[in-house]
């Protein structure tokens, strides 16, 4: 049986056993209550990096709209997948929730196997924001732009360290499409999150990293890193003097990585319609507008912060990934 049937049917066994107990009660009496404790946001990656900054960000602005704590929770590893399995798993109850990004698009493709589904486990709750890549390198790296990086990465190859967060992490596809895009090969060194890559890109361990203005901008301001293009079809004015790739010498290498919100697989609509509607709250927050454009990303329009609309963008966004992932032939068992 199906599990989705075995939901149902456990399902359809409680609500005969709630009407002989309490057949006045008020069907949605949970999610009129809800929330009543605090909820808690996976963020999938270690804490510091671009995920756990969007999560923090949201996490405050809703839970001014619902009332209550939102806390963060970081459970990093594995690309972002114990993160998610840690949700897929969870009661669907409203008070354990995912901020997950491009990922979700990239995994289903990326591992043959996993312990949870990664479709079929969760419940869109709405999109949250799109966020551009920068490729960015240790300080001292010797290239001064992407056309002497491209030259210098074809000469060491494997010697020259590329940082990820992980199989299935924004970083990882970005450096699978950069070493695509060469026809090289780099020594990849994986990371629970791109907050602790960077710490060692900046102390100079490892020589390179591709990834979100909402992790680099204000080292790349500080100049503690050196950048070399932002993968946007044109530049951003968080950072105007960062050329794109286009401009820089690599045509057509554009990519970004969306964000969205989710609930467990079974979590009642009343709920998820409740946290959409914070979800929307949030993305109008002026302290949120604010830090996002600081970052170099912007709230996604009120109408794709619904489970509908994120729901058909993701299953869309699967099957655009998949020929690129297969392609490449870069899979996790
Ligand atoms: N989002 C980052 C990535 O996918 C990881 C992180 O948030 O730390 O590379």
């Amino acid at each position: 049986m199906s599990r989705l049937n075995r939901r149902s049917l456990s399902a359809m066994a409680a609500a005969a056993a709630l009407s002989v107990c309490c057949a006045m009660a008020p069907a949605s009496a949970s999610a009129q209550a809800y929330p009543s404790r605090p909820i808690t946001i996976i963020v999938p990656f270690a804490a510091g990096g671009p995920t756990d900054t969007v999560a923090r960000l949201l996490a405050e602005a809703m839970g001014r709209d619902l009332g209550g704590a939102v806390v963060v929770e970081n459970v990093g590893g594995a690309g972002g997948t114990l993160g998610a399995q840690r949700v897929a798993v969870a009661r669907p109850d409203g008070y354990t929730l995912l901020v997950h990004h491009i990922g979700m698009s990239t995994i289903p493709t990326l591992y043959r196997r996993l312990a949870y589904d990664p479709v079929n486990g969760f419940e869109p709750v709405g999109l949250i924001t799109e966020v551009p890549m920068t490729i960015i390198g240790k300080r001292n790296i010797a290239a001064t732009n992407l056309q002497e990086l491209v030259a210098l990465a074809r000469r060491e190859g494997v010697n020259m360290n590329l940082a990820n967060a992980g199989v299935g992490a924004a970083s990882h596809l970005c450096g699978l499409l950069f070493q695509s895009a060469l026809g090289v090969q780099l020594t990849t060194v994986p990371y629970r999150g791109t907050g602790p890559a960077m710490n060692d890109l900046v102390g100079g361990t490892v020589d390179l990293l591709c990834d979100q203005t909402t992790n680099t901008t204000e080292q790349i301001r500080g100049n503690t890193v050196r950048a070399f293009a932002v993968t946007t079809a044109t530049r951003l004015p968080s950072l105007p003097d960062l050329p794109t790739a286009n401009e820089a010498g690599m045509p057509g290498f554009e990519v970004s990585v969306w964000h969205g919100l989710y609930a467990p697989r079974g979590t009642p609509v009343e709920i998820v319609n409740r946290l959409s509607t914070a979800l929307q709250a949030a993305l109008r927050d002026p302290n949120l507008m604010r830090r996002f454009a600081d970052l170099g990303t912007e709230p996604v329009a009120q109408d794709r912060a619904t489970p509908a609309a994120h729901r058909a963008f993701w299953i869309a966004d699967v099957e655009r990934w998949r020929p690129v992932i297969q392609t490449a032939g870069q899979f996790a068992d």
